[in-house]
């Protein structure tokens, strides 16, 4: 291996992501009667095998797949994807990677979602826009079994499931991306059954491929008599090629690929533009009760994408780390000369290496959290520990998405910083990891539609009952023992200036939500940060506490969570006024915005 590959190896961090587990309860779910076949050695072996998998297989797709790309063809509407991407994804299918938490009744390993998400993040990290493709897949599988009639999960799930037939989720049309309201494509009832789908989706994430038999779309449309908004939206099955009532596949369906987007980053995933021209389509669950279904799915997929911010980020500081002990600048402290110094010596470059590596452990334990709820809220045998569940992941799910993801972005942007000049140059690898890690801020809602999300709905719920309960934990693991002696104690310091910020803070935007919706709609992406570093604190707190318990592993966990708690927590208490400032800092004038009597502004108008 040359040094340049070495630098960029991967190496799955199964230790930190089995702590994760540990840490967030996977003991608990494992209780579960769900998963009676399931126990932790057996986990930690999956993780065990499956990292190989991810280092060995897919991390050397990751290189080339971005200079390669995925590639239209505008004569037959065929695309190809990366020449290293096919050899991968058969072993992927042949292992059965994809069938791990789909249920067992349609040949799935019927795991927990919280091991799906360790094995996410392993393969984002090593390919992310390869890895899309199961996430997709996945996704189809979430919505086929919870939604699907039984004869279509006979028919579809088996080979979704193994992905022989990939799946993706058609939502977004021209005028229709955070606004789903405004979807337009067509479904209408054919005599004698099915329906004829027509209309354009765009930026479909895997729309058209060449490493499966057939692709299975979910498609959002509207019927004939359908009210407007997203009450009116059906969801429709549109497969590539029809299958008939045996699950043979049939002819091909009138759905054709006609562009693929040239973006900034993510080049092996092609995303594509479909067209559908009286496409036979399905319809799945209720007439007008597609956004129930897709959302369902949608929420579980939010999870998905949170935890690639931790696995860009982990990957970025791996490279960094490496890069860094080898490159030799000036001289630290105290070396003469003609010695010179490791990068790695120098304060503000290990600063910034700490940066990367706490923030991608309090990411990940953060979506870890969340899915450990989703976990109990879905096999929990109690419906009261079910509906208790649910409200945690319906609460922490816009920030599990938003948070890590802003974090991770500004933890791959901290590791092209340590390479200096280098990092910048395509060739040295880190500029593709700060491009392909931009997009999880955007995709699966917008990380500022979940800011709003988290003020406007999931704050409010039971008046504002789940948050609370949520800040007096945290402030109570803020409350432990302080002391010269205690190595926590800045941490919970740190923890608790900021959990007394989130809980003013909370408690104003409760009030404002009704009083002055704007002002809570202008701080809510503020708060949502303040949140993620609160939660982010608690989490590192709990680690430490858990491995200072553990008095054999002892380790830097207690370094660790200071360092977070100094670096990223404390600035938590900064976020107050940005939160609190309201609407009335907005009233700048910018082109087309709102002016106080409602009016727009003239096009083309100039911020004065
Ligand atoms: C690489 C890639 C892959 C994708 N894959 C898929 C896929 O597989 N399937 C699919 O259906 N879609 C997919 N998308 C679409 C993606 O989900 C949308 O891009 C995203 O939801 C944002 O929609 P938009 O791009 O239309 O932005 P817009 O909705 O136009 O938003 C633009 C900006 O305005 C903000 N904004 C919009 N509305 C509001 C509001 N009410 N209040 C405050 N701020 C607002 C947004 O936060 C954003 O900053 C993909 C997109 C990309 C780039």
């Amino acid at each position: 291996m040359a040094d340049g590959d070495d630098l960029l190896a991967y190496r799955p961090p199964v230790a930190d992501i089995l702590d994760a587990l540990d840490l967030t309860g996977i003991d608990e779910v494992l209780a579960l009667p769900a998963f009676d076949h399931v126990d932790r050695s057996t986990v930690a072996a999956v993780l065990d095998e499956f990292a190989r998998f991810a280092a060995d297989v897919v991390a050397p797709t990751d290189r080339m797949g971005d200079r390669q790309g995925a590639r239209f063809d505008p004569t037959d509407g065929s695309v190809t994807t990366p020449a290293s991407f096919a050899p991968a994804f058969k072993q992927f299918v042949a292992a059965g990677w994809g069938a791990v938490t789909a249920p067992a009744a349609y040949g799935g390993g019927g795991f927990p979602a919280s091991v799906g998400l360790a094995l996410q993040e392993m393969l984002s990290s090593a390919n992310l826009a390869f890895s899309l493709n199961p996430v997709l897949t996945q996704s189809a599988v979430e919505l086929l079994t919870a939604w699907g009639s039984p004869d279509q999960q006979a028919r579809f799930l088996p080979r979704v499931i193994t992905g022989e037939w990939t799946g993706t989720m058609n939502l977004t049309e021209p005028d229709a991306g955070s606004d789903l309201a405004a979807v337009r494509t067509q479904a209408v009832p054919v005599d004698g059954g099915g329906w004829r789908l027509s209309g354009t989706k765009i930026f479909i994430t895997w729309g058209e491929h060449d490493l499966a038999d057939n692709i299975v779309h979910l498609v959002l449309a509207r019927t004939p008599d359908a009210p407007d908004g997203t009450r009116g939206l059906s969801l429709f099955i549109v497969p590539k090629f029809t299958v008939g009532a045996d699950g043979a596949l049939g002819r091909p369906n009138a759905v054709h690929c006609i562009g693929i987007e040239e973006k900034l980053g993510i080049h092996g995933s092609p995303t594509c533009v479909m067209s559908y021209d009286d496409a036979e389509a399905e319809l799945v669950g209720d007439r007008h009760g597609g956004i129930r279904a897709m959302f369902t799915m949608m929420n579980a997929a939010r999870l998905t994408i949170g935890i690639q911010g931790p696995s860009v980020a982990e990957r970025a500081y791996q490279h960094a780390r490496r890069y860094a002990d080898g490159r030799y600048q000036g001289r630290a402290t105290g070396v003469r000369p003609p010695a010179r110094s490791p990068i790695t010596d120098h304060p503000d470059v290990r600063r910034l290496l700490l940066s990367m590596r706490t923030s991608t452990l309090a990411g990940r334990l953060l979506v870890h959290l969340a899915t450990h709820h989703r976990d109990l809220a879905r096999h929990s045998p109690d419906a009261d520990a079910r509906a208790a569940a649910q409200v945690m992941v319906d609460l922490l799910t816009p920030v599990a998405k938003a948070w890590p993801t802003d974090a991770g972005f500004a933890a791959t942007s901290a590791g092209l910083q340590v390479l200096g000049g280098v990092g910048y140059v395509e060739e040295s690898g880190m500029a593709q990891r700060l491009r392909d890690g931009r997009i999880p801020l955007i995709y699966e809602g917008t990380n500022g539609i979940q800011a709003i999300d988290l003020v406007t709905r999931k704050l409010p719920r039971d008046g504002g009952r789940a948050i609370r309960q949520l800040i007096d934990a945290i402030a109570r693991s803020a409350d432990g023992p302080t002391g010269a002696d205690d190595p926590l104690t800045v941490s919970r310091a740190c923890l608790a200036d900021a959990v007394g910020v989130l809980r003013h803070v909370t408690d104003r935007l409760l009030v404002a939500v009704d009083d002055a919706p704007d002002d809570a709609l202008a701080g809510a992406s503020a708060y949502l940060e303040l949140f993620g570093l609160t939660l982010g604190g608690w989490l590192m707190v709990r680690r430490a506490e858990r491995v200072a318990a553990d008095g054999a592993r002892g380790g830097p966990a207690a370094l660790e969570c200071e360092f977070f708690a100094t670096e990223h927590t404390a600035r938590a208490v900064g976020l107050v006024r940005p939160a609190l400032a309201g609407a009335r800092r907005l009233d700048i004038p910018v082109s087309g915005a709102r002016q106080p009597d409602g009016a727009r502004q003239p096009d083309g108008a100039r911020p004065t």
